[in-house]
């Protein structure tokens, strides 16, 4: 008897249907380019929804990942390993500029997990703690301060508090203590916290929505409203971080330093997932042995990968080129918003989000479009999508995929 195995989502695959892939069937990629089973090549402007900030197989990446298979690639967390300290002091020594204390000295603390979900629900976690116990919130009545439109993951806690109904309608009960508001609004969150509220817990520019940025004023706010009412302050960098706005930390851009910050994605060099809780020492104290743990987090390959994306970041090569490239980039749209091609642009550093005019096209529409012309890229919401390319992207390529997507729109 023959099989056939299906080579892309289609009637007839095992495949669960959690995902409406654009029909392409990848077998290799380098740099901001990959190719499909058919030999064609096409420009990544999704770039793993930014989790392949460093492009397909970055040579230093692969070689620590390479390297390493070769040592040791699991201990669980019962015993240490040579690189999990180096990778908590490099860590925290990248994040130090984004954590409250730090500017007085304080390493800030390195939790490792492996998904963003993960490293969400530990920040989650170890705000109710730090709660119950520092804070003396009354048991069971920690309420935590969100955005409409966020996007945390897909744990059943964090879908609780998602206001996008394909996210979060089905999968009740939720998990209470949320309160949802406005995205950019101070005035709004501050009338939200009360005694109980342990933490506000934030997206510093909503990538799933469609790369929302908030007002200017919006994260000073934001830092004095926790500050004054001593409640944590948690920036969800998973998507934002690590190079993607033209600042190592998106926080950068507004001087804002955080309680904890949460950190997935590139971290994992688009080799293997990594993420992290990075923040107080005096907040993430709360949580010892046996409250909290992973059994892959933190693990000899992900550190290896994990030192490596550290030591790729530190010298800001790869921060320049997002804004170089990136202010280049947004003239580019913003161009095409003029001519009426596009409605609206948004964005900073090389991570963009375009609203077409919805009776000109879906953003799947467009996506598909641009598919044929050789550009990968994905809608977030109806006529939404985004473009996040790898940071190493030629300028070449970068002008080349625009005059696709100028192509496409027309
Ligand atoms: N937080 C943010 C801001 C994200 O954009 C994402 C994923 O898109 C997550 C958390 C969840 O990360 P993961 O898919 O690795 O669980």
């Amino acid at each position: 008897m023959t099989s056939t195995i299906p080579a892309r989502s289609e009637a007839g695959s095992p495949l669960a249907h959690n995902y409406h892939p654009l029909p392409v069937t990848l077998t290799s990629g380098e740099g901001a380019w990959v190719r499909d089973v058919d030999g064609n090549t096409y420009l990544d402007l999704l770039a793993g929804y930014s989790a392949l900030n460093f492009g397909h197989r970055h040579p230093a990446l692969t070689a620590a990942a390479h390297a390493q298979l070769d040592r040791l690639t699991l201990s669980s967390r019962a015993f240490d390993h040579d690189l999990l300290h180096p990778f908590a002091t490099a860590l925290s020594d990248l994040v130090r500029p984004v954590v409250a204390g730090a500017e007085a000295g304080t390493a800030p603390m390195v939790l490792p997990m492996n998904t963003g979900a993960e490293a969400v629900e530990t920040a989650i976690k170890t705000a109710r703690k730090w709660g119950y116990d520092v804070r003396g919130v009354a048991p069971e009545h920690a309420t935590i301060v969100v955005a409409a439109n966020n996007f945390h993951g897909r744990t059943t806690t964090i879908v609780s508090f998602s206001t996008d109904p394909d996210a979060r309608d089905g999968f009740a009960p939720h998990t209470p203590g949320f309160r949802i508001v406005p995205f950019g609004d101070a005035d709004a969150l501050r009338a939200a916290i009360d005694d109980t509220t342990v933490a506000v817990l934030l997206e510093p520019i909503q990538g799933e929505q469609g790369v929302v940025v908030p007002p200017e004023t919006y994260w000073p706010a934001v830092r004095d409203i926790c500050t004054a009412a001593d409640v944590l302050l948690i920036a969800d960098e998973i998507q934002s971080g690590l190079g993607r706005t033209g600042t190592t930390f998106a926080l950068e851009l507004w001087g804002v330093r955080a309680d904890l910050v949460t950190l997935g994605k590139a971290l994992g060099g688009g080799v293997l997932p990594v993420s992290a809780v990075v923040g107080r020492p005096d907040v993430l104290e709360v949580l010892t042995p046996g409250t909290h743990g992973s059994t892959f987090g933190g693990n000899p390959l992900a550190c290896a990968v994990g030192l490596a994306v550290v030591d790729e970041l530190r010298p800001g090569t790869h921060q320049e080129r997002a804004r170089t490239l990136g202010a280049h980039l947004h003239q580019r749209l913003d161009t095409l918003v003029d001519t009426g091609l596009l409605e609206r642009t948004r964005g900073v550093g090389l991570w963009a989000g375009l609203d077409v005019d919805p009776a000109r096209m879906t953003g799947r529409e467009l996506c598909e479009r641009l598919l044929r012309l050789g550009v990968l890229a994905k809608d977030t919401h109806g006529s939404t999508i985004r473009l996040a390319p790898p940071l190493v992207i030629d300028a070449d390529d970068l002008d080349l995929a625009v005059d696709r997507l100028t192509q496409a729109l027309r």
